[in-house]
């Protein structure tokens, strides 16, 4: 065997575009359009006042952090897990919950949903089965019982779910962690600031849920990247473990302290999540009336389809008037856009472009 037999392969995760180009209107990777909470800024200003922190290993609990976040969700410290963007959480969620899983009992995900999932099953060499989502691209929770033959060795699923910005209700999310009693079942909340319902409550009745969030969306921080797990004492810890045996020092010190700064702010993240939800919604009629169809997103984004265009087409229409949105290549959403939702003017630059497009076609 040679030397390159023995790598271990794999085929990255592909994230959207991040352009060089100025006076673009960016809704390709959900970021937040608006500038994260004051104290954030005054926290940054207060870091370069003291470089001590490059000198020193930082705080590997990242304990205010942690604290603020115990605060503001009302859960034990030792029931959150913070790592660099939710990413980081996930991809050590994966190698520390899923590595168990079998051919015959399978880590189960939707067919369409975040594009890192198979990545990090293939990284870690943990079988899997990827489910097909409805018609109208909901997830069915009797698709993931072992009662109804789905055995598996763990569950993974966005809530709302990503590229759809569908949600599952939370009586749905509970069916399906009541039903996996052997498996652990990961709800990732990236999307869940923007007015969908968290499965945070289900934990008072669940030691095998974990719920996962982050700071890059709602908290207008993905540059920053913080993200969090909060679970049982026992997940937890055992995350931790695993943590700890790889790399303790991920999280330094600028991003605990903004992080924590962000998380404080309860004024600013509902104002901000808020006014993100209502742009949504006035986009939403917006492009109905503009032929649009698309799935009554939850999230800080519309993934949408016009019947007179394909979605590269249309990608590459947009693009040349300088607004930058994702398309993903794949089976049965070939024909969709994701547009993450910016400002209001933002959005209105959208829909006149549209029209000016679905003019040029007409
Ligand atoms: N989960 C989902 C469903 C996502 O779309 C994203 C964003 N790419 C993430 C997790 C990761 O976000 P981050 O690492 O910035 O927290």
């Amino acid at each position: 065997m040679s030397w390159e037999d023995k790598i271990r392969k794999v085929e990255p995760y592909v994230a959207g575009e991040q352009p060089r180009e100025k006076n673009i209107i960016k809704l390709n990777t959900n970021e937040c359009p608006y500038p994260p909470a004051p104290g954030v800024q005054a926290a940054v200003e207060q870091l370069a006042e003291d470089s001590s922190f490059l000198r020193l290993y930082p705080d590997m609990d990242a304990t205010p952090l942690v604290e603020a976040l115990a605060a503001q969700y009302g859960v034990d410290p030792d029931r959150i897990f913070v790592g660099v963007g939710s990413d980081d959480v996930l991809a050590l969620c994966f190698l520390t919950f899923f590595t168990a899983a079998t051919r015959e009992a399978p880590l189960l995900f939707p067919d369409i949903t975040y594009s890192f999932y198979d990545v990090w099953a293939d990284l870690y060499r943990i079988p899997y089965r990827a489910v097909p989502l409805r018609e109208d691209f909901s997830i069915d929770p009797a698709d993931y019982l072992p009662a109804q033959g789905a055995e598996n060795s763990g569950i993974i699923f966005p809530n709302p779910n990503a590229p759809t910005g569908l949600e599952l209700a939370p009586a749905e999310v509970e069916r399906i962690i009541a039903g996996n009693p052997d498996s652990i079942v990961i709800v990732d909340e990236a999307y869940v600031d923007f007015g969908g319902q968290t499965a945070l409550p289900l934990l008072e009745k669940y030691d095998n849920l974990l719920v996962v969030q982050t700071f890059s969306k709602s908290r207008a921080m993905a540059g920053a990247r913080v993200g969090f797990a909060i679970g049982s004492k026992k997940l937890i810890g055992y995350l931790k473990d695993v943590k700890f045996s790889f790399n303790s020092y991920t999280m330094n010190l600028p991003a605990i302290r903004i992080g924590t700064a962000a998380a404080l702010d309860t004024a600013w993240f509902e104002e901000t999540t808020g006014k993100i939800a209502a742009t949504r919604e006035r986009f939403k009629a917006q492009i109905r009336a503009l032929g649009f169809e698309f799935p009554d997103s939850r999230s800080n984004f519309v993934f949408a389809r016009h019947p007179a265009f394909g979605g590269a087409e249309l990608q590459k229409a947009l693009r040349a008037r300088g607004i930058i949105v994702r398309h993903f290549e794949k089976p049965r959403i070939a024909d969709y856009l994701r547009i993450t939702i910016g400002t209001d003017e933002q959005m209105d630059a959208v829909v006149k472009a549209l029209q000016e497009i679905l003019a040029e076609k007409a």
